[in-house]
């Protein structure tokens, strides 16, 4: 594949997949989350608005009049660089992409708050409408126990700045980050942070724990137990439960997620979603083994498609292969498949 005439990042957000992606920053400036290995190799630096504004002409030329509508700038917090410089990157990228609806970056929460309200509304008013953020969990336990380095109180203080500068706001959170140890209060408490945020959307990930992270290190130390695929959607299950108030749009939409049908619009579908949840926790332990292998070999999406009697038995064949040789190792083999996709 021959290179872009202007620098890109190494990730975007799913829900980013058509858009221009421009570099604003390389890496992550926290690093140091004990789950993410996303830029653990990359040393955290700006980049000077002038080489923004550079890439920025070069990709107008290379796209060639392309009329992108979605933005998104890389790479991990965009709100460290100062707000005149964000301004002005965002004033040349509205200039040179005139069709652009919406301009998204990520928004570390700690970063965030160090700006006025004044301030994220006249970034707003330049032109970014979008923020995803990584909250994880809303407990303060679990997100000191993986290093998150940003608190409830954080995240609660600037997501209501940004919904107050007319922001939209996708929420993170992780399922299973606070292990079988913390796994209620990680519900409970983001649920309960959740129904003070009420954000735009909420977007579902599930635990990977990457060979060589952090995460990796607090298991081998016995600091943190991996739950089950069970466990996690149990775990889900609470949170949604607790979740009050809220109108957001919640999803599981990461092909990390078992149960990508877990998806709907807060309050209508609260129930329609919890009910997913007890459909699968009510299946027999073989069918929830299957299921489970199905879905992380990529035969399934939802619980229904087990009805397809040619995938079914497929894998089947392939339940039973394991149970011959490793029949207490489906656990380990699930996480090792989930982790190929993150
Ligand atoms: S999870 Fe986000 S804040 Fe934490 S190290 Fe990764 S990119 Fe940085």
């Amino acid at each position: 594949m021959h290179s872009l005439p202007f620098e890109q990042g190494p990730i975007r957000p799913v829900d980013e997949a058509d858009s221009l992606l421009i570099r604003t920053t390389r890496g992550c400036p926290w690093n140091r989350c004990t789950f993410c290995s996303l830029y653990e190799d990359m040393k955290f630096s700006l980049r000077s608005v002038a080489e923004i504004k550079q890439d920025i002409l070069a990709a107008r030329a290379y796209f060639n009049g392309h009329p992108f509508e979605t933005c998104f700038l890389q790479d991990g917090d965009s709100f460290v660089m100062k707000t005149r410089d964000l301004i002005e990157v965002l004033t040349a990228l509205k200039a040179a992409f005139p069709s652009l609806k919406r301009i998204s970056s990520y928004g570390r929460a700690q970063t965030m708050v160090k700006k006025t309200p004044a301030e994220m509304k006249d970034i707003r008013a330049a032109g970014l409408n979008k923020l995803y953020c990584g909250m994880e969990s809303g407990s303060l336990q679990v997100l000191e126990r993986v290093k998150k380095g940003i608190t409830p109180e954080s995240i609660i203080t600037s997501a209501r700045m940004a919904a107050d500068a007319g922001m939209d706001t996708t929420q993170f959170i992780i399922l299973g980050l606070g292990g079988t140890e913390l796994s209620e209060v990680h519900a409970r408490e983001t649920a309960r942070v959740l129904s003070i945020v009420n954000p735009d959307h909420i977007r579902v990930l599930t635990i990977g724990v990457k060979p060589g992270s952090g995460l990796d290190r607090q298991m081998a130390e016995k600091e943190f137990t991996l739950p089950s695929e069970t466990q996690m959607i149990a775990e889900q299950r609470l949170l949604l439960e607790n979740l009050t108030g809220i109108t957001s749009h919640y999803a599981n939409h990461h092909s990390v997620d078992l149960l990508l049908e877990v998806r709907g619009t807060f309050p209508q579908d609260r129930e329609r979603l919890i009910a997913i949840l007890d459909r699968f926790l009510s299946l027999d332990p073989e069918t929830r083994i299957h299921f489970i292998l199905g879905r992380r070999l990529g035969y399934y999406r939802s619980l229904s498609d087990m009805d397809n009697s040619f995938h079914h038995r497929f894998v089947e064949e392939q339940v039973q292969k394991i149970r011959q040789t490793h029949p207490d190792g489906f656990e380990q083999i699930f996480h090792d498949l989930r982790c190929r996709v993150i």
